[in-house]
């Protein structure tokens, strides 16, 4: 890894700790199929051979469970170059033997890598006139704004996940929501070190309601019928996608709650 990129070999295999330098700064990630896996904080992008991605081209190109390893990759990688220092006396912070975690030799503070949760909730309604379901979908106004994304947001300090759910869709849409339902959830190393990413259904509640955006984080919200949902929707391998697939009427098997303990990427669907 350099920065946010990932390397490769020219043909898009995962490189072998003889690939590289010996005196590569060596950062254990656990095992795959019983073999060590590691990853290196490169300094520079020019000096190695292959080809570098970004997660997001990586995920797409590589099968799981490499996508999540290279993840993790990151993740751990950005965790470790963003917490050197201790927060509490400013003395650098050691690793602790076997574990995802930092100690500070001065004062002793404790620091584990922490993860943030987010939730994503797909909301659903009666169609009109016994037509299909509707999905809200938003778009928002910073990354990729052509995309129609679903309601989204980080859980608070003091908060359940639920309570997270109905606080993002009233804040960023000022609608009520009814039967939150876990779907299944998603390491996402999109944003900041840690992320997971929570997927709920839900049904909108009451009365028959239009979505309202801000117009700062959110440009546009509207209702899609199930059977003609946009083209512009959140890549295969993003949790998003895999609720969006879910709620429509050829879901079938793959409807929320079913084989979701299995693994999410048993919602991967071509
Ligand atoms: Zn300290």
């Amino acid at each position: 890894m350099a920065g946010r990129k990932l390397l490769t070999g020219a043909d898009g295999s995962f490189l072998r700790v003889a690939d590289l330098p010996a005196d590569s700064p060596w950062v254990p990630l656990g095992t795959l199929d019983g073999r060590p896996v590691w990853a290196v904080d490169a300094p520079v992008t020019e000096s190695l051979p292959g080809r570098w991605h970004s997660w997001p081209s990586l995920a797409a190109l590589v099968p799981e469970p490499y996508a999540t390893l290279a993840g993790r990759a990151l993740a751990v990688v950005t965790w470790r170059r963003t917490h050197r220092w201790c927060g509490a006396c400013r003395a650098e912070l050691a690793d602790v033997p076997g574990e995802m975690a930092r100690r500070c030799p001065g004062c002793e503070l404790y620091v584990p890598m922490q993860l943030s949760a987010a939730v994503l909730v797909a909301i659903t309604r009666p169609g009109p006139d016994g037509g299909p379901d509707e999905l809200l979908l938003v778009r928002h106004a910073y990354g990729p704004t052509g995309l129609w994304a679903l309601v989204a947001g980080f859980v608070e300090a003091g908060e359940t996940l639920e309570a997270a759910v109905h606080r993002e869709v009233r804040e960023e849409v000022g609608l009520t929501v009814a039967q939150v339902a876990y779907f299944g959830s998603q390491p996402w190393a999109m944003s900041g070190p840690g992320t997971l990413l929570t997927g709920f259904t839900a049904r909108a509640a009451g009365p028959p309601a239009e979505p309202v955006v801000d117009g700062t984080e959110l440009t546009e919200a509207r209702w899609f019928p199930l059977d003609r949902l946009p083209a512009e929707l959140p890549p295969a391998y993003s949790i998003s996608r895999w609720l969006i697939d879910a709620a429509r009427p050829a879901g079938g098997a793959d409807a929320p709650g079913i084989s979701v303990e299995k693994g999410p990427f048993l919602h991967r669907r071509r």
